[in-house]
C-alpha cells in the first residue's frame, strides 16, 4: 500500500500539477488533481503480464486540449439540446460549445481545473475537491464539489462523487476514461467483447441529442445484453450508427433503483483482461472512440479512431428538456452522490 506525489508537469497557465501514484501491491493507478482525472491503470492479464489500460497523455500538457481522456466531467456531462433549459420558469443560455449547437460537457469547465487533493494513503484513496462559480459558461448554481478515488483489493477503481449546491440546478458528473484492455497502445478495441446489462437505449438526433424515446436494443446493432465484440456490427447500416459514426449512445441500466449494481463487463480475449462496471447512475453512454484522430498521447503513441472504448455512467445526456428522464435536479436541501466502479480482472485458463 502506498500513496506517492509526483510532479505532472506545469500547466500554460504556469501552474504546476501532481500526479498520484497509488500501489497496492498488485495493482496501480494514478490520478491526476488537473481534471480529478485517471491517468494510469495497471492491472495484469490472464498470464501475469502488466499493462496499462487507460489511454492518455504523460504529463498535464496533453490534458489541456483532450477528448476528456480520463476526466471528471461536470456539472453536466454529455450534451445539452441548444445549450439551453429553463428551471422554474427562468431559462438558462450556456456555451453552445460543440458546433455552435450544444453544449458538451460543460465546456470542459471542471476537466480544464486545478483540484485541491487529499490523500489517505492507509486507504490507498485521493479525494480531490473544487469549487465553481454560479453562472460560469452560463450554468447556474455555486458548488462545492469532490471526487475520490480509492484503489480496492486486487484491481478495482472505485469513484464516489459529491457535489452540493446553493440553489436549484441539475448535476451529472462522469470519469471519461478511455480503455483499451489489451495496453492503451494496443490498437483497435474493435475486438474487445462487451456485454451491457440495458434492454433499451435513447436514440439521437442529428446533433447527438437523444429524441426523448427508449428504444429497444432487441434486433439491432445496439443490442449487447449477451456478449459481442464491438467490432462487429459497428458499421452496419444503421441509421443510428450512422448518426454518430459509431457506437455513442446512452444505456438504460435494466432495473435501475439507486442501487449499486452492474451496468457493463468488457473483455479482451487476447489478453484476458476483464473488466467490470457498476454504478448507482441509471445510464451509461458506450462510446466506442470514433471521434479519436490519432493525437500522440502515451509515449508519443498515436490514439487512433477506435483504439479505445469509453463506459461513461451518468444521467441520461439532455436531461434538463426530457421531464420524463430519470431526474437530477438539486438544490441546497437535497445533495448530489455517486458510485461508480471498474473492477479489473482477467479470465482464467
Ligand atoms: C461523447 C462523444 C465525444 C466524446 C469526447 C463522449 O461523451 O458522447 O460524442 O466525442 O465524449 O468529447
Amino acid at each position: 500500500m502506498s500513496v506517492i506525489k509526483q510532479s505532472f508537469g506545469t500547466t500554460g497557465n504556469g501552474l504546476p500539477a501532481s500526479l498520484y501514484v497509488i500501489d497496492n501491491g498488485k495493482s496501480q493507478i494514478s490520478v491526476t488533481d488537473y481534471g480529478a482525472t485517471l491517468v494510469s491503470v495497471v492491472v495484469p492479464d490472464r498470464n501475469g503480464v502488466m499493462a496499462d489500460v487507460a489511454l492518455g497523455f504523460d504529463s498535464v500538457t496533453g490534458y489541456e486540449t483532450s477528448n476528456y481522456q480520463g476526466a471528471t466531467v461536470g456539472p453536466y456531462c454529455n450534451r445539452i439540446a441548444g445549450g439551453k433549459f429553463s428551471i422554474d420558469g427562468a431559462e438558462y443560455d450556456l456555451v453552445r460549445n460543440e458546433n455552435g449547437v450544444t453544449n458538451l460537457h460543460s465546456g470542459g469547465e471542471l476537466t480544464r481545473r486545478l483540484w485541491t487533493a487529499e490523500v489517505f494513503s492507509e486507504d490507498d484513496m485521493i479525494r480531490f475537491s473544487i469549487s465553481r462559480e454560479d453562472s460560469v459558461n452560463g450554468y447556474p448554481g455555486n458548488m462545492d464539489l469532490s471526487v475520490t478515488y480509492k484503489l480496492a483489493d486486487p484491481a478495482t477503481v472505485i469513484i464516489t462523487y459529491g457535489a452540493s449546491a446553493d440553489r436549484k440546478t441539475f448535476i451529472n458528473l462522469t470519469n471519461h476514461s478511455y480503455f483499451n484492455l489489451g495496453g492503451f497502445d494496443s490498437g483497435s478495441i474493435e475486438g474487445t467483447l462487451l456485454k451491457i446489462c440495458a434492454d433499451r437505449f435513447t436514440p439521437v438526433d442529428e446533433n447527438s441529442i437523444p429524441t426523448g424515446e427508449l428504444l429497444d436494443v432487441a434486433g439491432t446493432p445496439f443490442d449487447f445484453t449477451s456478449l459481442h465484440a464491438i467490432g462487429e456490427r459497428i458499421n452496419d447500416e444503421n441509421e443510428q450508427l450512422a448518426l454518430t459514426g459509431g457506437y455513442d449512445h446512452n444505456y438504460a441500466i435494466r432495473y435501475w433503483d439507486g442501487s449499486f449494481r452492474e451496468a457493463a463487463f468488457a473483455c479482451d480475449p487476447v489478453s484476458g483482461r476483464t473488466l467490470t462496471v457498476l454504478t448507482t447512475l441509471p445510464g451509461v453512454q458506450f462510446y466506442a472512440g470514433n471521434f479519436l484522430k490519432g493525437t500522440p498521447g502515451k509515449e508519443g503513441k498515436p490514439m487512433t479512431r477506435r483504439s479505445g472504448f469509453c463506459l461513461e455512467t451518468q444521467y441520461y445526456p439532455d436531461t434538463p428538456n426530457h421531464p420524463d428522464f430519470p431526474q437530477c435536479l438539486y438544490d441546497e436541501n437535497k445533495t448530489y452522490s455517486s458510485v461508480t466502479s471498474f473492477c479489473f480482472g482477467h479470465l482464467t485458463d
